[in-house]
């Protein structure tokens, strides 16, 4: 008998017809000998409807409350879907975050799991229930809810899985794995048999919403391999796992976008030691996440520094960085532009091949496509690019890198 967790994301508890497909999915695979933990998000839409409810009350409502509110997304959804496996004759039990025992710590909202006790799941599992958890919550020691970001409910499975000491973990999905990009972007995107942990990160934190990034860092973490497949087939999915060296030979392994970026320019900043500290700190101090930063000297001997990040945060990052430019130097001045996307090439083979650049800018430069700010790591390439191309952009390098066509 293996005990297996198995997350159901929100379009796969979108409507009363996919919960029911939900529970007989779980049926079966008890039925086939094993214990069963679900772990649920809410019904596609409903946080971002709550989202919306709360916005009624004002543009920065109190995300103590913002918690309370988007915490209930995924009780309806534990209780319906013990409901259907009722109905099914299968005992279930919804378990809440704080049932599950999942304690968080960090703020409201961007809560991050800190301990799982999983006495009363394992307890419950041997009992003989199959469990229905909700995702994306958990409860601080002092009792308060927290939420972990949103696409949480992943980092709920993962951690659940490690929780429990699961023998397999699957995130169930409206798609049938990780593909080489978002198949709704590049429609010959091609499933991946396999990923490591560090492509699957640089791919998530870069746009590819198909896993929450903290969730695959805490799989890298504890080593819990998974695998990406679909709730409505049977096809096999995508493993997530730490790399071997096969691995190596693929140049990239996947292209992933991400839109509503921003970029801040300062220019004129005198070039002496610690200007640089001051600003990131500014930014820093607002909650700002900067993504790309890009450095250098202009003719005039002053420097200047951009930084990429969401466009949401422009504002509030503007304000944060007023009264630092005013304290710096007269000449110091902001530009900005919105309307800005990146595009990334992941691929652990990068380590060992070279030319990756020059075909990823061949490509773009043959579609006729700008690039704007550039930046590396070892096994990432990331450009932004005019927002209005950023589909052509990640066609046109999806064909150059011929991630269409298994490896040979
Ligand atoms: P869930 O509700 O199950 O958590 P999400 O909507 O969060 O599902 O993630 C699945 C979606 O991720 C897919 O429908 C797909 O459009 C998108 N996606 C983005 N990048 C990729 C990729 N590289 N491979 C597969 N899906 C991707
Ligand atoms: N319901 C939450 C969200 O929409 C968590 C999740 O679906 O994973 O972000
Ligand atoms: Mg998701």
């Amino acid at each position: 008998m293996a005990l297996i967790v198995q997350k159901y994301g929100g379009t796969s508890v979108g409507t009363i017809d996919r919960i029911r497909n939900v529970a007989a999915r779980v049926k079966r695979t008890r039925d086939e000998g094993n214990q069963v933990a679900a772990v649920v998000s809410a019904m596609s839409g409903i946080t971002d409807k709550l989202i919306g409810m709360a916005k009624e009350f004002g543009e920065n409502p109190s995300e103590r409350e913002m918690d309370v509110l988007l915490a209930t997304g995924e009780q309806q959804s534990i209780a319906l879907v013990s409901l259907a496996l009722h109905e099914l004759g299968v005992p279930a039990l919804s378990v809440t975050g704080r049932q599950a025992g999942i304690t968080t710590t960090g703020s409201h909202t961007r809560g991050r799991i800190d301990a799982i006790d999983p006495q009363f799941m394992k307890r419950s599992l041997e009992a003989g229930n199959a469990l229905v958890v909700a995702g994306f919550q958990g409860i601080t020691p002092d009792g308060l809810i927290h939420t972990l970001g949103r696409g949480g409910s992943d980092l709920t499975a993962i951690a659940v899985a490690a929780a429990v000491g699961a023998d397999v973990c699957q995130i169930l999905t409206d798609v049938d794995g990780v593909y080489t990009c978002d198949p709704r972007i590049v429609p010959n995107a091609r499933k991946l048999p396999e990923i490591s942990y560090d492509e699957m990160l640089e791919l998530a934190s870069s746009g590819a919403k198909v896993m929450q990034s903290r969730s695959v860092e805490f799989a890298k973490k504890y080593g819990v391999v998974f695998e990406v497949r679909s709730s409505l087939n049977d096809n096999p999915g995508t493993m997530v796992l730490e790399e071997h060296p096969d691995m190596e030979n693929v140049v990239i392994r996947g292209v992933s976008i991400e839109r509503s970026q921003a970029r801040v320019t300062i220019t004129g900043i005198p070039d002496e030691p610690g200007m640089s500290a001051k600003i990131l700190c500014a930014l820093g101090d607002a909650e700002i996440n900067i993504d790309m930063i890009i450095s250098n000297i202009a003719s005039d001997g002053m420097a200047r520094h951009s930084f990429t990040m969401h466009s949401n945060d422009l504002g509030k990052a503007q304000a944060a960085l007023k009264p630092v430019l005013a304290e710096i130097s007269g000449e110091s001045k902001i530009e900005t532009e919105a309307g800005i996307a990146k595009l990334s090439c992941v691929g652990i083979g990068m380590r060992s091949h070279s030319g990756v650049a020059a075909t990823m800018f061949k490509a773009l430069g043959e579609a006729g496509i700008n690039i704007g700010m550039i930046s590396t790591s070892e096994i990432k390439i990331a450009v932004t690019v005019d927002e209005t191309r950023i589909e052509d952009a990640a066609r046109a390098v999806h064909d150059a890198f011929e991630l269409d066509k298994a490896p040979a």
